[in-house]
C-alpha cells in the first residue's frame, strides 16, 4: 500500500557531510503534497549555496505513480540526495525509477549519485546532458569551494535519456510532459507538466521568493518562454527556489525580468554605464523588495548580467 499524507513530514535524520567525514548535520527535509501523489521539498534558504546552508537552497519534487518515483532535480550534493531519498521512503516504498535534470546547475543534480542504480533513468535535454558531461567535475568543485567542502565530493552521473522539444510520457499511470525550453534561466532548462493535475514542475524557469538569477540566462527568451508556461494555466506551480506557488509567481518572475530589462535598455540607450543604472533600478524596481528578501544583496548582479545581454542585443545578438 502506498502511504499518502495531505502533508508527509519525513525529517532526514542525521547526514554525513564532507568526504572527510568532517561536519554531521540535519536537513530538516519534508515532503508537501502539492496534488495527489506529487511532493514538493522545499528549502528554507533564499540564498546561493554557503558552508552554512551546505549547499541545500533548492527545490525538488517527487511523483508517486504506480511504477515507481519521479524524482524531479536532485540537489546541491550527494548527501542531500541521500536526504531526499529518505522522505521519498517515508512517504513510498517504491523505487525510484526516473530522475530528471531540470538544468545542469549543480544545485540540481549533485545529488544524482544518491538515486543511482540499476534501472533507474536521469532524464535532461541535451544541451543539459552534454554540460553534465564536460563540466561536472567543475561544477562538484565549485560547490565543494562556495560551501567549505561541505557538499563533498559528489559523484557525476550523466543523464542517459535525453528528451527533446516536447515529449508526453506515460509514467506508471500518469502523463508527463518533458518541455525544453531552451536558454530561459540556463542553457537546455526543461520543465515537467503534469497535465492531470495541472502541476507544472518549473525548477529555475519560474522564482517564487527570491530574485531571479540572470547571470546564466537569455532574459528576453526567458520572458517568452514564461508568457508560454502561463498559457497552460497550472493550479500549482513548484519553483526551484522560494514556496510552492501558482501561476502569480510565473506573471512575478515575468513583472522581474521585463523591468529590469525596460530600465537597463533605457540606461545604456542615455549612454550610462551599469554602475550608474544600478541606483535608477533599485528605486525603480523597489517594490520588489518585499517579494525577493535577498533584493538587495543581489540586485547589483543581476543589473550587470542584464547590461551585458541587452548590450549584445543592440548589436543583434
Ligand atoms: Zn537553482
Amino acid at each position: 500500500m502506498q502511504a499518502r499524507h495531505a502533508l508527509s513530514r519525513c525529517v532526514a535524520g542525521m547526514l554525513l557531510i564532507g568526504a572527510a567525514g568532517i561536519a554531521a548535520a540535519e536537513f530538516p527535509m519534508q515532503a508537501q503534497e502539492v496534488a495527489p501523489g506529487i511532493h514538493a521539498v522545499v528549502t528554507p534558504v533564499r540564498d546561493f549555496p554557503t558552508p552554512e546552508n551546505r549547499g541545500w537552497n533548492s527545490n525538488t519534487v517527487f511523483v508517486v505513480t504506480n511504477a515507481g518515483v519521479l524524482q524531479f532535480d536532485t540537489g546541491s550534493s550527494r548527501a542531500i540526495g541521500a536526504g531526499l531519498r529518505e522522505v521519498v521512503a517515508g512517504v513510498t516504498d517504491r523505487p525510484v525509477r526516473w530522475v530528471v535534470n531540470s538544468h545542469a546547475h549543480g544545485d540540481h543534480w549533485l545529488g544524482n549519485g544518491a538515486f543511482a542504480g540499476e534501472g533507474v533513468d536521469f532524464i535532461a535535454t541535451q544541451v543539459v546532458r552534454d554540460i553534465i558531461a564536460n563540466d561536472g567535475a567543475e561544477w562538484v568543485r565549485r560547490f565543494a569551494n562556495l560551501t567549505d567542502g561541505a557538499t563533498g565530493e559528489s559523484a557525476v552521473v550523466v543523464p542517459n535519456v535525453v528528451v527533446g522539444e516536447h515529449e508526453r510520457r506515460d509514467l506508471g499511470g500518469v502523463a508527463v510532459e518533458f518541455i525544453g525550453v531552451g536558454r530561459s534561466h540556463s542553457p537546455g532548462d526543461m520543465v515537467a507538466w503534469l497535465p492531470e493535475s495541472r502541476v507544472l514542475l518549473a525548477a529555475d524557469v519560474v522564482y517564487s521568493d527570491r530574485l531571479p538569477a540572470v547571470f546564466d540566462a537569455d532574459i528576453r527568451h526567458w520572458i517568452e518562454t514564461l508568457n508560454r508556461l502561463e498559457a497552460l494555466e497550472p493550479l500549482v506551480v513548484v519553483p526551484g527556489h522560494g514556496e510552492v506557488s501558482d501561476v502569480a509567481s510565473i506573471r512575478l518572475t515575468r513583472e522581474f525580468l521585463e523591468r529590469l530589462w525596460g530600465v537597463v535598455e533605457e540606461g545604456q540607450a542615455d549612454g550610462k554605464t551599469d554602475f550608474e543604472i544600478l541606483p535608477e533600478v533599485r528605486e525603480r524596481l523597489a517594490d520588489f523588495r518585499e517579494r525577493y528578501p535577498d533584493f538587495d544583496r543581489n540586485i547589483g548582479a543581476a543589473v550587470s548580467h542584464a547590461y551585458l545581454q541587452v548590450e549584445r542585443a543592440a548589436f543583434g545578438g
